[in-house]
């Protein structure tokens, strides 16, 4: 089929009319449970009334005004999220790779308000994602998506996951700051340990580094922590973050204690569309309900009922299942058979998830998921587990 598409995407033939909570359908009326959450970013699911009317009381309103004015939605949002966090001072993008070129900028302006411009390299992860703009795909470091696309942007170092010792070996006197995801969704949903945390933590306070976080898809409430980083007890001094805050509508922002600002000064950096009313009215209302009392617990107690599920399908299905993992509502199966074959056996049972790094399928439903619904989610992938198995073993069979 001819497409008037850039064919970057591996499209699956499926395209949905409507959504409503957890569920999507098609135009043809099939039911879908939505464990892909567009990628993390459907945080209330789809058509939240709160997020229905935030939206639209503003579009009668004001759409868009440029930067060069005060947006009122966008201080409140700001003061919010200063409150909520480690940070002072925030920065409205469209997306999490805009707010990860923010997080960069910010860090190398730092050292060039200390007096050192040489300090610029920030040290990157194995496994890591960071976005698609060419800084980003160097901080990201993956082969695949830095090919062909001219010299790769200089100022990042990158280290095994999880090596504290190619971390030290790896500062010098360029370094900037080290920059990590606490949870590795792309990459495979891989937890950072809280310990290594806290020794980053240590590494950047001794060296004068910076911490630079990016929780584009683990916040938000994602891992039943308003930001994945509460878990291991530091703070950092900037951190990204995009997905979960929009509830599906484009916004990011670069978050950041006064101090790691402080070179972002008067006309350093600037966005037409970033922090727009209508991005900030619904960003403003996905906080009024992720920060609402016990709406993290209720991720909390539904992330722990749906990995004890899988992990007793794990017990079922050794084949096919090799381990499971994640946190709050970022889970991930690392699979036996390629995850491909699980990933279509899943929708075979109208269940659609998102594949990761490390032959990983991610399960990342809306965060608004209630009992019943993560038990007939556990059940369609036992029947997509049985499936699977039941191919494997007919392909023994003949063999
Ligand atoms: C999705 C993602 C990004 C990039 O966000 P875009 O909005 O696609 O630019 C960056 N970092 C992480 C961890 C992500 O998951």
């Amino acid at each position: 089929m001819t497409s008037a598409l850039f064919p970057t995407f591996a499209r699956a033939d499926l395209a949905f009319e409507r959504g409503e909570g957890i569920r999507l359908f098609t135009p043809e009326g099939e039911e879908y449970l939505d464990f892909a959450s567009g990628i993390a970013v459907n945080s209330l699911g789809h058509s939240h009334p709160h997020l229905v009317e935030a939206l639209t009381e503003q579009a009668k309103r004001l759409w868009h005004v440029s930067n060069i004015y005060e947006i009122p939605e966008q201080s409140k949002l700001g003061e919010r999220l200063a409150a909520a966090t480690f940070a002072d001072v925030a920065f409205f993008t469209n997306s999490g790779a805009e707010a990860l070129e923010a997080a960069i900028k910010t860090a190398r302006r730092y050292h060039f308000a200390n007096g050192q411009p040489e300090r610029y390299r920030l040290i990157t992860f194995e496994g890591a994602f960071h976005g698609r703009t060419l800084a980003t795909i160097a901080a990201g470091g993956q082969a695949k998506y830095l090919e062909g696309f001219g010299p790769k942007v200089d100022g990042f170092d990158q280290v095994p996951f999880g090596d504290l010792d190619a971390v030290k070996a790896a500062i010098g006197p360029e370094t900037a700051g080290i920059l990590i995801e606490p949870l590795q969704g792309e990459g495979g949903v891989r937890v950072v340990p809280n310990a290594f945390m806290r020794a980053l933590r240590d590494l950047c306070d001794e060296h004068g580094l910076l911490l630079i976080l990016d929780e584009v898809q683990s916040g938000v409430g994602r891992t039943g922590k308003l930001f994945a980083y509460e878990q291991s007890g530091i703070e950092p001094d900037i951190m990204a973050i995009a997905k979960g805050i929009g509830g599906g509508f484009p916004v990011g922002a670069c978050l950041a204690t006064n101090e790691a600002a402080k070179g972002m000064v008067h006309g350093t950096h600037g966005t037409t569309f970033g922090g727009n009313p209508l991005a900030m009215a619904v960003g403003n209302a996905v906080l009024d309900i992720v920060l609402a009392p016990g709406f993290l617990e209720h991720v909390r107690d539904a992330g722990l009922r749906f990995k004890q599920g899988l992990a007793r399908i794990q017990d079922t299905f050794p084949g096919v299942v090799d381990e499971i993992r994640g946190e709050g509502l970022l889970l991930g199966i690392k699979c036996k058979v390629p995850n491909k074959d699980l990933i279509e056996a899943l929708r075979d049972q109208h269940l659609l998830c998102v594949g990761a790094g490390d032959n990983v399928i991610r399960l990342i439903p809306p965060l608004i998921i209630e009992t019943p619904d993560i038990d007939l989610a556990l059940q369609r992938i036992e029947d997509a587990c049985a499936a699977v198995a039941g191919a494997q073993a007919t392909v023994e069979a003949g063999q």
